[in-house]
């Protein structure tokens, strides 16, 4: 038997804390016993049932894992060997990592980064390697430090924190966009963030072209929130694209594109190629610095999982909430 958090939609959208046992897990080649799964913004969206992001019931949710290799029949892994799992709709089609076990495809696995615990995998987990995506995505358009100032919104968020830290230890001046004006201890003392912004100024209807601030962006809150970045983006700059927590609109102009130049990139982390994972997990691991892992970070017992992802949509969590599912 197994402890794991399950949502059903039989008699309405419930999710609760339960125990199956492992002859119920789906039939896939590699079973994971996991250490830590994380509450990421998707997971609050599945456990609260606030948006119909599973697609099959009954269903575990938990978008990414990290454990080790109890059973194999795969030709890639072991038993023994220490792996992490990101998206692949693992959470929202298949049975994900709210869960002490798994039973994933061998394809879906990346290998643990050499000298990397399965806790600090965890305290990065989807937010950190989606933002390391998006720093990528703006090392590949051409965007230096000499380039300018980038901005990061949703700052306090778990994309939003990463993409700060990840920024300014690669040398950025980061302006930070947040709703919590009055934390700039966490994102300028912790995260390294150098100016802060209130999201006020972005979040409602603005004008179509605005003052050159930032030559790059980072993006996780959408809506009016995509159109003002991209507005105040100087000539030529890039905006990376990764998220909706304002929401999926977008009611931007062409203006900043044809008259300034600027790029749009889309950020997805959940279907990306093997390789550009591995390479995204192996600049995390050189990038990231396990003390500021704890500060961004907090663990919490897998019983309290389920009022945790409430909190999370009501915006009163700040940085990452890593799940320790065998406590
Ligand atoms: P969090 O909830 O941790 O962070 C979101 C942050 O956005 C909040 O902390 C808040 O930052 C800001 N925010 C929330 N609501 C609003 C609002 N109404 N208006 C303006 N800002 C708001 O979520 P994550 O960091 O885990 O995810 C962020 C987004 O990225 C989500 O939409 C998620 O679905 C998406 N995502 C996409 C991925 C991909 O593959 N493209 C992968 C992972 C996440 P502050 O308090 O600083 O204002």
């Amino acid at each position: 038997m197994f402890n794991c958090i399950l949502i059903e939609n039989t008699d309405g959208y419930t999710a609760k804390l339960a125990q199956l046992d492992e002859s119920q897990l789906p039939d896939h080649n590699v079973t994971v016993q996991i250490d830590y799964s994380t509450l990421n913004y998707k997971d609050g969206l599945a456990i609260t049932g606030k948006s119909p992001v599973v697609r099959s019931f009954p269903m575990v949710p938990g978008i990414d894992f990290a454990g080790t290799v109890t059973e194999s029949s795969s030709e890639h892994y072991k038993v023994g060997d220490k792996v992490l799992l990101n998206g692949w709709s693992v959470g929202e089609k298949y049975w994900g990592g709210l869960s002490q076990v798994a039973k994933v495809k061998d394809s879906w696995l990346t290998p643990l980064p050499a000298g990397m615990s399965t806790k600090q995998a965890m305290m990065i987990g989807t937010a950190g390697y989606t933002a390391m995506l998006a720093v990528q995505a703006l090392l590949k358009q051409g965007i230096t430090k000499e380039s300018g100032k980038v901005l990061v919104t949703g700052a306090s968020g778990g994309v939003g924190s990463f993409a700060v830290s990840l920024l300014s230890k690669l040398g950025f001046e980061v302006i930070a966009s947040t709703g919590r004006t009055a934390d700039t201890a966490y994102l300028i003392d912790t995260l390294g963030a150098s100016e802060i912004m209130d999201r006020n100024e972005l979040s409602v209807p603005g004008k179509p072209l605005t003052k050159e601030r930032w030559a790059a962006a980072i993006d996780s809150v959408g809506s009016h929130t995509l159109a003002g970045v991209c507005a105040g983006t100087q000539y030529g700059g890039v905006v990376a694209a990764c998220g909706l927590a304002q929401g999926m609109d977008f009611n931007g102009t062409v203006a900043p594109f044809i008259l300034r130049g600027v790029s749009l990139i889309g950020i997805d982390s959940v279907m990306r190629p093997q390789a550009d994972r591995v390479a995204a997990w192996k600049q995390l691991a050189e990038l990231t610095d396990p003390a500021q892992l704890e500060t961004i970070s907090r663990v919490i017992p897998l019983n309290e999982a389920i009022p945790a992802a409430h909190s999370l949509l009501n915006g009163e969590i700040r940085g990452r909430v890593v799940v320790d599912v065998n406590n």
